[in-house]
């Protein structure tokens, strides 16, 4: 049910939602989410009839059934679970067998279910049919090789979570050259991002016209900078560095134009998070090492995370866009190429 039906019927102030699933920025009012692991687990929720009544305190981050224990023991003695949460719609997403668990906590009286759950990934990939200690030695040798060669190149991303985010809204569809060169201008033309706000849109785009897209990236930019400056009185993002990653993303993701991979970028580049972002590079060189076989950059994320271990994400996401710019291009060229003999294109194609 979206959350905008609660606030158009006025209910925003008297009715909590507590549902499967997830949540986006988009939501208001009351929610919880991500249940369902809690009736899997025979929770406290398997116990809640009509008319009992439950507690949300957001700042104490506490959900309770005001049920005594009691009677909350009887009705696990009782309960039968109709469905397992491996085989359940939205709850399947959040099994898992990679390297990083999403904690989804639910806590209530009598029974705090401190679950940690991890996500089906779905293997696609050639290299997940080698024996695990095998699979282990041609990553470790591929991070390698790359990093001997490209070192861990910033790439020109800025150090603050907004500047990056700013560099990386204007990069689309441009070159790395352009988009450097364009946010430097930027810079100098707005030495503050409130700057931008308190001056005509037509400035901004005469800016950030030799990137293209001016109009469209113009509007992503003011409109993201004032939702920015709406939540936390000025245009900074550098509290996001206090916050959990699953928060940051869900924050980054409601502003305009940042998409899955661009959240991922941000937090990469500027808030260590454990992430992988999957750009065309990233995703190129994947496919063709045969570590994934997914038809989509934006579907290889998951894939490439259970492969890769969060201490070599970094490295390797800049390293393979070093790659993809210079020897993996559309047309490789592998002669050139130092990681060729872990490489499945390169097998199959000699
Ligand atoms: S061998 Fe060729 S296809 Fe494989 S990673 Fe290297 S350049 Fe790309």
């Amino acid at each position: 049910m979206p959350t905008s039906v609660l606030i158009g019927a006025g209910l925003c102030d008297s009715v909590g939602l507590i549902a499967d699933g997830r949540f986006s920025g988009g939501t208001h009012g009351t929610v919880v989410g991500q249940v369902a692991a809690e009736d899997s687990t025979r929770g406290a929720i398997t116990s809640i009839k009509g008319t009992d009544l439950i507690m949300i305190d957001a700042n104490a981050r506490l959900l309770q059934l005001n049920v005594a224990d009691e009677e909350l023991a009887r009705c696990r003695e009782v309960w039968q679970t109709t469905h397992s949460i491996e085989t359940i719609g939205v709850s399947a997403s959040l099994l898992v067998d990679t390297a990083a668990p999403i904690d989804i906590s639910f806590a209530a009286k009598g029974l705090i279910v401190p679950a940690v759950y991890r996500v089906q990934v779905k293997k696609t990939g050639s290299i997940w049919r080698k024996r695990p200690k095998a699979r282990a030695q041609i990553i470790r040798r591929v991070c390698k090789a790359l990093e001997v060669e490209y070192g861990r190149p910033r790439l020109g991303n800025p150090t603050k979570p907004l500047d990056d985010l700013i560099f990386i809204l204007i990069s689309n569809r441009t070159s790395p050259q352009l988009a450097e060169q364009t946010y430097q201008r930027l810079r100098k033309k707005f030495p503050k991002w409130e700057n931008i706000l308190e001056s005509p849109p037509s400035k901004l785009r005469e800016v950030l016209k030799p990137a293209g897209l001016s109009r469209k990236k113009s509007h992503q930019i003011r409109s993201l900078l004032g939702k920015v400056r709406r939540d936390f009185g000025k245009c900074n993002l550098d509290v996001l560095a206090r916050w959990q990653d699953e928060e940051i993303h869900e924050y980054l993701t409601a502003l305009a134009g940042v998409s899955d991979k661009v959240a991922k970028c941000v937090m990469l580049y500027t808030l260590s998070s454990d992430v992988l972002p999957v750009d065309v590079h990233v995703y190129r060189v994947s496919k063709r090492l045969g570590w994934t076989a997914r038809n989509r950059a934006a579907h290889a994320h998951e894939e490439l995370e259970a492969l890769i271990s969060p201490s070599r994400r970094f490295a390797f996401h800049v390293d393979c866009i070093a790659h993809g710019r210079s020897v993996c291009r559309s047309k490789p060229d592998c002669y050139r190429c130092h990681i060729r003999k872990d490489c499945e294109y390169f097998k199959t194609a000699r």
